[in-house]
């Protein structure tokens, strides 16, 4: 394993990301099979997870919050992508290895009519050792909560990972996500429902139009992945109320 690659890494990401983490392909024998890192990069040994906050204040504008969160996610989506592609070409600038990076938000891979990460952030993030999975069913950064937005980049060089984090992240009674989800998207065991947020929470312009027929649907990937692709948020509630999106008490 390469240990001065991986502090290479660490020193040129430093100045243009909020959290970096390594983890070693051999934690994702749980990932669906069309999504482990293996399908994604030929001889793949690493993921490598970066993340940059995004401010909380904008969750709690008194008047502009779906506003500030669309334009910050969108941008930051690219600016992370850029990252994800100057990661790759410095790794495989440092010897015979092979780089992917993975696409922060699309193109999406569509399974039955669902919308799947190429490879799942917040598992990758998970197991590089960033955060752990709250009841919410997101990511939870000790430090950062679910303000972090995730890029990845998997490789075929083995690189030392970093430790799990396997506390629960929740305080013990905590259900405020669920509670005050407007949508319904929990079920009754607290389980959350992708199909059931993501038509509430996710809108676009050209969605009412491009897809309101079968023909449309048919192509429903392509249709998403390029002329969907700013798509416009309604709901923050889960965000907005969660006690692990607030500055933890020593830092107020
Ligand atoms: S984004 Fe809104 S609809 Fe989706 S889980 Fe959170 S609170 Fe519920
Ligand atoms: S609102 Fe409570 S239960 Fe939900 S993710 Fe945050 S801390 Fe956990």
């Amino acid at each position: 394993m390469s240990k001065d690659l991986k502090k290479n890494i660490q020193e040129y990401m430093a100045p243009l990301i909020t959290e970096i983490g390594f983890a070693p392909v051999s934690r994702f024998d749980n990932a669906p099979e069309k999504h482990h890192p293996a399908r994604i990069c030929k001889n793949a040994e690493t993921v490598i997870v970066f993340g940059i906050v995004v401010p909380r204040g904008m969750l709690h504008s008194p008047d502009y919050r779906l506003y500030f969160l669309h334009r910050t996610y969108h941008s930051v989506y690219m600016h992370l992508d850029e990252l994800g592609l100057n990661l790759c070409n410095f790794i495989e600038s440092k010897g015979n290895y092979m780089a992917v990076p993975i696409p922060t938000f699309a193109p999406l891979v569509y399974e039955n009519m669902m919308p799947w990460g190429v490879l799942s952030l917040k598992h990758a993030a998970v197991n590089a050792g960033l955060g752990a999975f709250g009841r919410s069913g997101l990511m939870y950064h000790p430090e950062h909560g679910a303000m972090l937005r995730l890029g990845a980049v998997v490789t075929s060089a083995p690189l030392p990972g970093d430790q799990v984090i396997e506390n629960d992240p929740c305080p013990k009674k905590c259900r405020a996500c669920q509670e005050v989800c407007p949508s319904g998207a929990f079920d009754a065991n607290g389980a959350f429902k992708k199909e059931v947020c993501l038509p509430y929470s996710t809108k676009h312009a050209i969605y009412p139009i491009a897809l309101r027929d079968e023909k449309g649907l048919k192509h429903l990937e392509r249709i998403i992945n390029t002329a969907g692709y700013n798509y416009w948020l309604t709901c923050t509630e889960c965000l907005r109320i969660c006690p692990l999106n607030r500055r933890s008490p020593e830092k107020q």
